[in-house]
């Protein structure tokens, strides 16, 4: 009998003994194709990488890990210099975290820290939306809006206002445009930082696409424009959370690169070393790292791991294979091969509601009624029962029940290894 404590202990978990480029095999020797890139978008190489595995093996060999607040080193430098190069405008540093909860609640850190440092410390408050996922952390929890995760720890998390999403198959009005739907869900932002006081708000957090709460959901057109524009005029910091949709995955490096904006803080985790070591990144503006070094001189959060030279070292080797010519050309073609299969196959079925996502990030979503866009009741455990007959088949993916406000049906979301082939 397992003495660990999984997550979900009620659920069969086969044995993983091994990876090879899309697939997974099990003790038993059974075989699966990865169409969750390793759980939740973080293999986005696959499962085995040379260059990663052999730079890992160099650094582990020369020195495994030191503490960040004592050496710099090679890897660490160069990961930064890599990541903020081509990075969205005005994000010329990043800190790095373990995991994505720390790098958004490392963001957040330090939204608070800049309001102090700057003499503004009124500004506490943070916005998040309704359908969100940012962390199991407090801090994560509650930013986001995973109602069956974040209920049993309310009471004791910080208290965060949230919004509506960008969700349009569930929340555009008839004979509403998409641009018109976008500037509507948007001006929630100004009329909740209106009514908290604008003097007191500190942050707007959001996924550009969201990937977990209501499965790939992209904003729609002139959205997150409209959201900077209400950001910048009352003076609150605007926090990208890309963990799930960044570095590649929507065929572009970043997922705003096709909104057009740049936030003040950019979060990543499972595309910066695919899942072949565990690492998270904060980027952010000058302005923010002028304020906390020419202030206090030291930011207040970090972890013990911030930095860790093997991590870092397997992040550059990927973060080099992502920037090869042709890579994010190939994910773009994928990503439209993908959507267009799932149209071709699903358009017409009578539970399939909504298909839809970016680049290789893409999204089933299934109702019991096309007409009234009825969900199936979540008492029916529908996305558990399509998981479990995936992986009896021999396919890893992932189905979810969505929330907003209750349950709003169920998703299977599709995000295979960014290597995929198209005939695959
Ligand atoms: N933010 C987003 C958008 C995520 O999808 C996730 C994880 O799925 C996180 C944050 C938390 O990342 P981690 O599980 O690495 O702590």
């Amino acid at each position: 009998m397992s003495s660990v404590f999984h997550r979900i202990p009620k659920r069969h978990l086969p044995v993983a003994v091994k990876g090879d480029g899309m697939y997974i095999f099990d003790r038993d020797g059974k075989r699966y194709i990865d169409g969750y890139a390793g759980g939740a978008c973080v293999s986005c190489l696959g499962h085995s990488q040379q260059e990663v595995i052999d730079a890992i093996r160099h650094q582990v060999g020369e020195m495994a890990f030191f503490h960040a607040g004592m050496f710099t080193s090679e890897p660490l430098e160069e990961l930064a210099s890599i990541l903020t190069t081509d990075a969205p405008e005005g994000l010329t540093r990043v800190f790095f975290t373990n995991s994505g909860s720390e790098a958004v609640e490392t963001a957040i850190m330090m939204a608070r820290q800049y309001f102090v440092e700057v003499g503004d410390p009124r500004r506490k408050k943070v916005i998040g939306r309704r359908s969100s996922y940012h962390g199991a952390g407090l801090t994560g929890l509650s930013v986001g809006y995973q109602v069956a995760r974040r209920t049993p720890f309310e009471d004791i998390s910080p208290s965060v206002f949230h919004i509506s999403p960008c969700y349009e198959y569930r929340g555009r009005l008839e004979g509403e445009t998409p641009e018109q739907y976008g500037l509507r869900t948007a001006n929630e932002l100004e009329q909740a930082i209106l009514g908290l006081g604008p003097e007191s708000v500190m942050a707007f957090v959001a996924e550009t696409v969201t990937g977990t709460t209501s499965g790939a959901t992209p904003p729609v057109p002139g959205y997150f424009k409209r959201i900077r524009d209400i950001c910048d005029k009352y003076g609150v910091l605007l926090i990208l959370d890309e963990v799930f949709c960044g570095l590649g995955r929507t065929g572009t490096l970043h997922a705003c690169e096709q909104d057009g904006v740049a936030p003040d803080f950019l979060t990543f985790a499972k595309g910066i070393a695919a899942g072949y070591q565990p690492i998270g990144a904060t980027m952010v503006n000058q302005k923010i790292y002028d304020a906390i070094v020419g202030g206090s001189g030291t930011f207040k959060g970090g972890y013990t791991y911030s930095g860790h030279a093997t991590a870092c070292a397997a992040a550059v080797a990927v973060q080099k294979i992502l920037r090869a010519p042709g890579f994010l050309d190939h994910v773009k073609a994928t990503g439209n091969v993908l959507a267009a299969q799932l149209k071709d196959r699903f358009a017409q079925h009578p539970h399939v509601g909504d298909i839809r996502g970016r680049g290789m990030l893409m999204t089933l979503e299934l109702v019991e009624n096309r007409e009234t866009k009825a969900p199936f009741p979540a008492a029916l455990g529908l996305s558990s029962k399509i998981y479990q007959s995936a992986q009896a088949k021999g396919l890893i993916t992932h189905a979810q029940s969505g929330t907003v406000d209750g349950h709003v049906g169920d998703h299977v979301v599709i995000c295979p290894p960014l290597i995929a082939a198209q005939e695959n």
